[in-house]
């Protein structure tokens, strides 16, 4: 007997009859003698069309006020839950955050879960219930109603998770599991069977979105084993989340290739080359709150030099007025910039023991003419930015060149 966690997305419970289908399934498991908590997120488009709402009466509403109404979708589904739970036969109870209590800090629409208190859970759990619990929200010290951020019942199941110490967490959703990379750009995509915590966290930044990061970052510290799932096939073990790598098998060299289209570049040209200078340039884009990714300066010409960096796409024309006057304060020559590029990455923990991996990726590249503007490296990734246009070229000819294409 184990004590599982199932989280259930938006589509999974999108009309009754999805969720009388969850019930099923629940059921099945519970007759397996398993504990089962359930975390349900709000049914699909129902927290955007209550943050809608809110935005009908005023344009910029009270965080306070807009996780008080964010967080009735979730409210919802877990009643409805439980009824097609006690509609199978079993015993089944209810909670909101706030009611469990799922504990967070102030931070209304994107909190921080601090401690979940697991004797009402507990109690219901050793009673034979299966025990719904609202995805996405909690409340604070002072019962104010708080919500984790879109994605964010992804989060709320890995705490429950790590709070009870459950065998596993499930997260149920439309996709069967963690693909190579998206099928939609290589439709030779494969579903891996494992994946590291670390390679997910690299994938999902770089716009997998299967899971909310923050999930499997906690599901990384708190040691959760983590399980995504297919919500609307039976069978198939889905992609397995792993603390470590295994050190027995062999591992791929390359698990994935990821890529995220959302990319900006600006370069400040002809700055003086002097100590300070990186700071000057990205002190003013850290104070407006920018999130500055890759950064390139090169070696110096007669006394300048040109600095490059990228930035979320929606945020290039903030970041472009940022550095014009930067640059008439640097007395540098100018800002040049590009909205229309991308970042493509290949992911893989086992780079950090096989060298040429970066040679290989430039020149499957270079062999389709792509020209690489900037280049980075982390342990377990290598990333470049190209123009915009050879995104889905790059993709395909990366994830051949590692030989991550169906067995067929
Ligand atoms: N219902 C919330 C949202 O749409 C939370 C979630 O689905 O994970 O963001
Ligand atoms: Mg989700």
């Amino acid at each position: 007997m184990a004590l599982i966690v199932q989280k259930f997305g938006g589509t999974s419970v999108a009309t009754t009859e999805r969720i009388k289908n969850v019930a099923k399934r629940v059921a099945r498991w519970k007759a397996q003698g398993h504990d089962i908590i359930v975390v349900p997120s709000a049914m699909s488009g129902e927290t955007n069309r209550l943050i809608a709402l809110a935005k009908e009466i005023s344009p910029s509403p009270a965080p306070r006020e807009l996780d008080v109404i964010a967080s009735t979708g979730e409210q919802v589904t877990i009643g409805l839950l439980a009824l097609a739970l006690q509609e199978e036969g079993l015993k089944a109870k209810s909670y909101t955050g706030p009611q469990v209590k799922v504990l967070t800090d102030s931070t209304f629409t994107k909190a921080r879960i601090l401690q979940i208190d697991d004797k009402r859970i507990r109690d219901d759990l050793a009673d034979g219930n299966v025990v719904v619990v609202a995805g996405f929200q909690g409340a604070d010290e002072w019962g104010n109603i708080t919500t984790l951020g879109r994605g964010g019942s992804d989060t709320s199941a890995v705490a429950l998770a790590a709070a009870l110490k459950a065998d596993e967490c499930q997260i149920y959703t439309d996709v069967d599991g963690v693909y190579t990379t998206d099928p939609r750009v290589e439709p030779d995509a494969r579903k891996l069977d494992k994946i590291t915590f670390e390679e997910m966290l690299e994938m999902a930044s770089l716009g997998s979105k299967v899971l909310q990061i923050r999930s499997v970052e906690f599901a990384g510290k708190y040691k959760v084993k983590l399980r995504v799932l297919s919500s609307f096939q039976d069978e198939g073990e889905g992609t397995l989340i792993t603390v470590e790598e295994d050190k027995q098998m062999e591992q791929p060299i390359i698990s994935g290739i990821a890529f995220n289209r959302d990319e900006a570049k600006l370069t400040v040209l002809g700055v003086p080359d002097r100590p300070g200078i990186a700071y000057q340039i990205l002190g003013p884009i850290a104070d407006a709150n920018i999130d500055v990714d890759m950064i390139i300066q090169n070696i110096g010409h007669d006394g300048t030099t040109d600095f490059s960096f990228t930035v979320n796409r929606g945020e290039y024309g903030k970041a472009e007025a940022i550095l014009k006057e930067t640059t008439s304060k640097l007395g540098a020559r100018g800002v040049t910039g590009d909205s229309k590029i991308c970042k493509v990455s290949a992911v893989g923990v086992g780079m950090r023991s096989h060298p040429g991996v970066a040679s290989k990726m430039f020149s499957a590249l270079g062999a389709e003419g792509i020209n690489l503007q900037m280049i980075s490296t982390s342990e377990i990734k290598i990333s470049v930015v190209l123009e915009e246009k050879y995104l889905e070229l790059a993709v395909r000819v990366l994830h051949k060149a590692f030989g991550l294409e169906k067995a067929n």
